[in-house]
């Protein structure tokens, strides 16, 4: 399994070299050279930006909060400042690093992942733990208890 995964990682590797095309590299190069704001000395635009996105991940901060965060900073920032507007932004920014995530969910006692052919299994094929937890959330519309499906671990 292990082999497999190398093998379809490295090949994710070597596509991932071709499509780094030069116009993305240029814009890289351009991003790390931007002063977060004229006149700022501790961060560039790409460190800045690489920094809180770090720290939404390992926050599990929302999206849409992190969103809201930026439109809120680029406010108090002085004008000339270079701060994306929006998650979606900052993201972009991050996978033209070639340091993008992606979370796959995983058995509670680390048998698998459910990707590929467990993709859409709801228990695990070895140890039938569930993939999900449920947790009572409260509903924006009618202010009454409505269950939601979590995954129990995620890679
Ligand atoms: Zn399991």
């Amino acid at each position: 399994m292990t082999n497999a995964w190398s093998a379809e990682e490295s090949t994710r590797n070597d596509n991932a070299v071709r499509e780094w095309e030069s116009d993305k590299f240029m814009r890289l190069l351009k991003d790390a050279d931007t002063e977060l704001y004229p006149g700022c000395e501790n961060f560039t635009k790409l460190a800045f930006v690489v920094t809180l996105m770090h720290l939404k991940i390992l926050s599990r901060w929302s999206n849409k909060s992190f969103s809201m965060l930026l439109e809120f900073l680029k406010k108090v920032l002085p004008n000339g400042e270079t701060l994306p507007c929006s998650y979606y932004e900052a993201k972009k920014i991050i996978q033209d690093l070639g340091l993008d995530y992606e979370k796959i969910h995983a058995c509670v006692n680390d048998c698998m992942l459910f990707k590929k052919d467990y993709e859409k299994e709801e228990q695990c094929p070895k140890c039938s733990v569930p993939r999900y937890k449920f947790a009572e959330v409260d509903n924006d519309t009618n202010g009454e208890k409505k269950r939601k499906k979590i995954p129990q671990k995620i890679l």
